[in-house]
């Protein structure tokens, strides 16, 4: 989410003639995008800005912004703790930031905007005030120029109890379908291949027009027809919208990848229930059982959370029997951080003592990690289908010259590709043979076809 609204930041910045710069002592404004969605991602915003002191102080006229999901959750208090910082922008205001740059250079002091807190409104205030950003695209800003974020859905109303983002991110909205077909036509355009669809619960998606509800299945329908869209992804799933018609619309459309992440947290009902994550064990593997059947080949990933508010060690122990069960292509293990605003902090005691939360997160990402080696070795002698993406970070780092580099790619089922090819395949997809595996990489050769001998006929002119 944050990379997408980067992007778009950066393309509205530049429509107003500002250019990116890499070096933080060149540039005229500072931005900083922030997470809020655990502590340690806030403290490393706060350091990131205190280390910019000097700087601030020997250029005065530097303007330095905190934008996305902390600026709306600390809001003034950022200006309080970091004075210097000139502008702060929640995620549902970003489309302010050029108007709001202008009157810190025209010396009308710090700014501030933000959405309406989820208690201060009717629900169609607080809707309106976190407004979708999504007009403007630019390709340089993207992991590759092949790939590129549509969001479908702002917000979230689950209020799960750890979680910060219903209050940074406001009410669930799905957006307007014919925005959604427009954008992936102009990405189309823009020599895009891959797109994935992003929301925090992206199958709950929903959007009532006249007298059509759209699903995510319709989006897919309709993404899936558009020329030079070569595979389609989205993030992050719900289980308990995992339904029949999706998992059908994903089998029947060829350009839909069989790669579902749909975080579980726990493999404990009790902890479950303590999160209100709305669905119980059983019925997350009533939803394995239904993508197996419908999508045998599917490659399946998780997010889970150890140490949360009372987690006793049978509770994580159900937590390794569902990850055992279940098989994830990969899981991200995240220990529990107590977050200001959410009910867990009001109602829950973050009891796990940091080492136990610590002891848990190594003991399940080595659970994790074997089933990743164990299910990659099948790999071995296969050809694969991947979309190229580039030198692979390897070769970035070692400065690689010449055409013949690291190169690496993904299956569609998400798995991380890695060859000796030639920088001139990125954006292709081609097919690569796997001959070494690793838990997070396969590695392969691109596979040749023989061809015939091109015949190249030669005119010569006789001479006089
Ligand atoms: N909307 C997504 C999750 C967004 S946050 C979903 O529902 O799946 C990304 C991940 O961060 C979550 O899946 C969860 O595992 C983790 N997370 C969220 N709040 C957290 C907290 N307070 N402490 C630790 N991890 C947290
Ligand atoms: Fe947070 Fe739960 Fe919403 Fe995901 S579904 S964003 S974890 S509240």
């Amino acid at each position: 989410m944050n990379v997408l609204d980067s992007e778009m930041v950066v393309a509205s910045l530049r429509k107003h003639g500002y250019r990116l710069t890499q070096d933080p002592g060149l540039a005229d404004t500072i931005l900083f995008n922030t997470c809020s969605v655990r502590e340690h991602a806030e403290e490393k915003s706060y350091n990131n800005l205190f280390h910019l002191k000097q700087l601030k102080l020997k250029h005065p006229d530097k303007i330095i912004g905190v934008i996305g999901c902390m600026a709306q959750k600390d809001q003034k208090a950022i200006f309080d703790r970091v004075p210097f910082v000139d502008l702060v922008v929640g995620p549902g205001q970003l489309h302010q930031i050029p108007s709001l740059l202008e009157k810190v250079a025209d010396g009308q002091g710090q700014q501030l905007a933000v959405s309406m807190n989820r208690r201060d409104g009717t629900q169609e205030e607080i809707r309106r005030s976190h407004e979708t950003f999504d007009p403007l695209r630019d390709p340089e800003m993207r992991p590759t120029p092949y790939q590129a974020y549509i969001r479908i859905q702002i917000g979230c109303d689950k209020f799960c109890t750890y979680c910060i983002v219903p209050m940074t991110r406001g009410p669930e909205q799905g957006r307007l379908p014919s925005q959604i077909l427009t954008e992936a036509r102009l990405l189309a355009d823009q020599g895009c291949k891959e797109i994935t669809l992003l929301g925090q619960t992206v199958n709950s998606y929903r959007f009532t027009e006249d007298t059509r509800t759209w699903r995510l299945a319709d989006l897919l329908v309709d993404l899936n027809a558009i020329d030079g869209i070569e595979r389609i992804k989205f993030v992050t799933n719900y289980p308990k919208d995992m339904t029949r018609e999706l998992l059908e619309a994903i089998r029947d459309l060829p350009k839909c990848s069989p790669y579902l992440h749909v975080p579980a947290q726990s493999g404990s009902d009790t902890v479950l229930k303590r999160m209100k994550r709305g669905y119980t064990t059983a019925d997350y593997y009533a939803m394995m059982d239904r993508i197996h059947e419908i999508l045998p080949n599917a490659a399946i990933a998780s997010d889970f959370i150890v140490g949360f508010c009372g987690e006793t060690d049978e509770e994580f122990q159900d937590t390794i029997t569902l990850v055992e069960r279940c098989r994830f292509k990969n899981s991200f293990i995240f220990q529990y951080s107590v977050r200001a605003g959410t009910k867990g902090a009001e109602l829950l005691e973050d009891d796990i003592p940091e080492e136990v939360k610590k002891r848990r997160n190594h003991e399940l990402l080595e659970v994790q990690n074997r089933i990743c080696l164990e299910d990659n070795l099948p790999f071995l002698g296969r050809s694969v289908e991947v979309l190229v993406e580039g030198p692979s970070k390897l070769s970035l780092r070692q400065k690689e010259e010449g055409p013949i580099v690291q190169m690496t790619g993904r299956t569609s089922c998400d798995r991380i590709v890695v060859w000796q090819g030639n920088t001139r395949q990125a954006g292709e997809i081609l097919q690569v043979t796997i001959d070494d595996v690793t838990g997070f990489t396969l590695f392969g050769t691109v596979d040749t076809f023989e061809t015939t001998p091109e015949l190249i006929p030669l005119t010569i002119a006789k001479s006089k």
